[in-house]
C-alpha cells in the first residue's frame, strides 16, 4: 500500500462576475495538503496564466538603480569586509574569519543563535539570479560546513544547524550584497522541530523513512521530479510553503557531519540551476533553508533537506507575498503549478550535469 498521500480537494466560490458581464460564475479552488506536515496551499485556476497579478516580474532598471545606489555604502565591497566585519575568538576560528575563494564567513553582528555566521558570496555587490555559478556557491557552502564542523567540535551540545539565505530586501536581506547565513543552536527552531517530529511520527506509523518514500513516490509519479545529482534528489513541492518552492533531499545524509564535498557540490549545482530557472521567470529574490538532523546524533527517520522559495520581485513599492494568508493562517497560494514548474527547472538542471 502506498504510504505517501498527495491529498487534494476542491471548493467553489460563486459570484456575479463583472469581468464576464455580471454573469453568475463559479471559480474552482484546489486545496493541496503536504503529506508530512499537513501544510495547505491553494490554486485558483482562474489565475492560471495571470501570474503577473500576484507576482509581477522584476523591474530590471529599478534593480540596477538600487544596486548602484547601495554599492556606495556596502560594508563588504572592495575588501572593506577586512576592516568592518566582526571576528570569531581564536578558540573557535584561529583566523577570525573563514576565507574560501571569494567566500568569507564572519560572525553576524546581531546574532539570532549562539552560532550565527554570515557568508559573503563573492566580491560582486549585485548579481542577477543567472549569475550565481556553482563554483562560487560551492566555496560559500564549503566555508559554511567548515564552520559547522568547528562549532560542533568546540560545542557538541549545539547540535541543530541550518544553512540559509535571504537575497535582496523583498526576501528580508538588509544588505544587497549576496550572502548566506548559518545558524547553530542547542534546540531546533519551530519548523526544524516540526520536520524532525513529523518524520519520527511517520516512521513509527509506517515503519519507513518519509523522505525516502517521498523520493520513491515522486520518481514513480514523475510529475514533480526535477533531477538527481549525486546523493541529492530535487523536486518541486506538492503543497508549497512559498512561491515556486523546490526541495532537495540528501538520501543518505541524516546530518551535516556526514556530508562530503560531493554533497556540497550537488547543492551548489542544484541551487545554480534553480536560480537560472528563476531568472528565466523574471525572478530576482529568494530564500532557502537547508535542515540537518542533530549533529552526531542518530535520526534514521530523517534526511537532510532543503526548502527553496522565491519572494516578491524587486520593484518600487513591491507588495509582500507574505500576508495574513501565509503569516497567520499559515497557508500558501500556488502561483505556478508545481508540475509545470518542474518541467521548467528540468531544462536548467540538464545544463549542470
Ligand atoms: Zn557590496
Amino acid at each position: 500500500m502506498r504510504k505517501i498521500a498527495f491529498t487534494q480537494w476542491h471548493q467553489q466560490a460563486t459570484f456575479h462576475n463583472p469581468l464576464h458581464g455580471g454573469q453568475l460564475t463559479a471559480q474552482d479552488i484546489e486545496v493541496r495538503v503536504d503529506p508530512l506536515t499537513g501544510h495547505q496551499s491553494i490554486f485558483n485556476s482562474a489565475l492560471e496564466d495571470k501570474v503577473s497579478i500576484l507576482f509581477p516580474e522584476t523591474d530590471r532598471a529599478y534593480a540596477a538603480e538600487r544596486a548602484e545606489e547601495t554599492l556606495k555604502t556596502c560594508f563588504l565591497c572592495d575588501g572593506r569586509w577586512k576592516e568592518t566585519t566582526p571576528r570569531y575568538p581564536s578558540e573557535l576560528i584561529p583566523e577570525g574569519r573563514l576565507v574560501r575563494g571569494e567566500a568569507v564567513l564572519f560572525p553576524n553582528l546581531f546574532p539570532l543563535a549562539a552560532h550565527h555566521a554570515v557568508v559573503m558570496v563573492g566580491d560582486l555587490h549585485y548579481r542577477e539570479l543567472k549569475d550565481f555559478p556553482p563554483s562560487l556557491l560551492y566555496d560559500a557552502l564549503v566555508a559554511s560546513l567548515d564552520f559547522i564542523v568547528r562549532c560542533h567540535a568546540a560545542n557538541p551540545e549545539m547540535a541543530f544547524y541550518t544553512i540559509n539565505a535571504n537575497y535582496l530586501p523583498p526576501a528580508g536581506a538588509s544588505v544587497v550584497h549576496p550572502h548566506l547565513q548559518v545558524l547553530g543552536s542547542p534546540q531546533p527552531g519551530t519548523h526544524h522541530r516540526l520536520l524532525l517530529e513529523a518524520s519520527r511520527d511517520y516512521a513509527v506509523r509506517n515503519g519507513s523513512n518519509y523522505w525516502l518514500d517521498l523520493v520513491d513516490a515522486e520518481w514513480t509519479e514523475g510529475l514533480r521530479n526535477i533531477a538527481a545529482m549525486g546523493d541529492s534528489r530535487w523536486i518541486t513541492a506538492f503543497s508549497p510553503v512559498g512561491v515556486h518552492e523546490v526541495n532537495a533531499i540528501w538520501t543518505r545524509r541524516e546530518h551535516f557531519l556526514q556530508w562530503t564535498e560531493d554533497d556540497l557540490r550537488a547543492m551548489a549545482e542544484g541551487l545554480s540551476g534553480l536560480l537560472r530557472g528563476c531568472h528565466e521567470m523574471g525572478c530576482s529574490t529568494f530564500n532557502f533553508s537547508c535542515f540537518s538532523g542533530p549533529l552526531g546524533g542518530s535520526t534514521p527517520e530523517f534526511r537532510c533537506m532543503l526548502r527553496f522559495v522565491n519572494r516578491q520581485n524587486l520593484m518600487p513599492h513591491h507588495r509582500t507575498d507574505d500576508y495574513y494568508f501565509q503569516k497567520l493562517l499559515r497557508n500558501e497560494i500556488i502561483v505556478r503549478r508545481p508540475e509545470v514548474l518542474a518541467e521548467l527547472f528540468r531544462r536548467h538542471f540538464d545544463q549542470t550535469v
